[in-house]
């Protein structure tokens, strides 16, 4: 765990906002989580728990603890025929995950590709693009509930997950730092979703006729970059 008193915010926020916080904290595991909540000069200050800083705006300093999720690691944990159930670390960069799962030829995600944010805030406000959200293939997650340090697995239902929203967003908020998320994905390169007109629009021009997971996430790419100017787009990717 990495503590850092008066730390600067402005590489940790997508807008580039140069705020500061009191403290910050980089934890790379959930027992560097809780040493990080027991420190004895952290007890008692405001909590922020930042993932990529893509879904936040500083509007002035930060007067307390920022706690920076950067669990990493991407592994199965179970498969069968037709599914593969991957576990990724809250800290890991989405779309990095999305381009990891692309390449093993497993679909599910590719529609979500070039998100910006980590792992561990997709299931907060069950993010979703293009015809996808991470409802539809959530399997399970572990979070940390902060007053006891406590690891708990949430199934789907427990996450009780709506539009843009979930269990963390509003009963859980402030209450759970989640540490990472599994995700139920099938074992096969050309099972696609392409009912977006926008998708199809792509396909075509790219003369795609019979497209594959690789050929979506691409196209989606492409999408969000024409409507996304660089160096902004650059910087989601980080
Ligand atoms: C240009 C742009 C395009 C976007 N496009 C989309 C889109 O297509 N679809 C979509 O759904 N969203 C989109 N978003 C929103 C954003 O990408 C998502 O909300 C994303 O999940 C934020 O991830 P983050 O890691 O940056 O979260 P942060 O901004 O770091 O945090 C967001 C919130 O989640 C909390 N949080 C973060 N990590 C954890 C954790 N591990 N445990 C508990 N709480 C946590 C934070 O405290 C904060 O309240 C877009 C945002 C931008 C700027």
């Amino acid at each position: 765990m990495q503590f850092i008193p008066s730390a600067d915010l402005t590489p940790f926020n997508t807008f580039g906002i140069a705020a500061r916080a009191e403290f910050m904290a980089r934890f790379h595991s959930a027992d560097d989580l809780r040493t990080a909540l027991n420190t004895p000069e952290l007890q008692g200050k405001p909590r922020l728990v930042l993932g990529g800083g893509s879904n936040i705006l500083f509007t002035r300093d930060f007067p307390g603890v920022v706690l920076l999720n950067e669990i990493p690691g991407i592994r199965v944990v179970h498969e069968d025929d037709t599914n593969v159930f991957v576990k990724a670390g809250a800290g890991v960069v989405w779309h990095q995950f999305v381009l990891h799962t692309v390449e093993k030829g497993w679909s599910g995600i590719e529609n979500m590709s070039l998100i910006p944010g980590k792992v561990g805030a997709g299931p907060m406000q069950n993010i979703g693009a293009y015809g996808v959200e991470i409802k539809d293939v959530f399997h399970s997650l572990e979070a940390m509930r902060i007053s006891d340090g406590e690891v708990i697995t949430f199934d789907r239902e427990a996450c009780a997950f709506g539009y843009r929203e979930s269990f963390f967003k509003r009963e859980g908020r402030d209450r759970f730092v989640i540490v990472s998320v599994t995700f139920r994905l099938k074992k096969a390169a050309d099972v696609v979703n392409t009912s977006y007109g926008s998708i199809q629009e792509e396909l075509k021009r790219a003369g795609i006729t019979h497209p594959t997971i690789k050929d979506v996430s691409n196209a989606v790419i492409a999408i969000r970059r024409s409507k996304l100017p660089e160096p902004f787009g650059a910087r989601q990717r980080r």
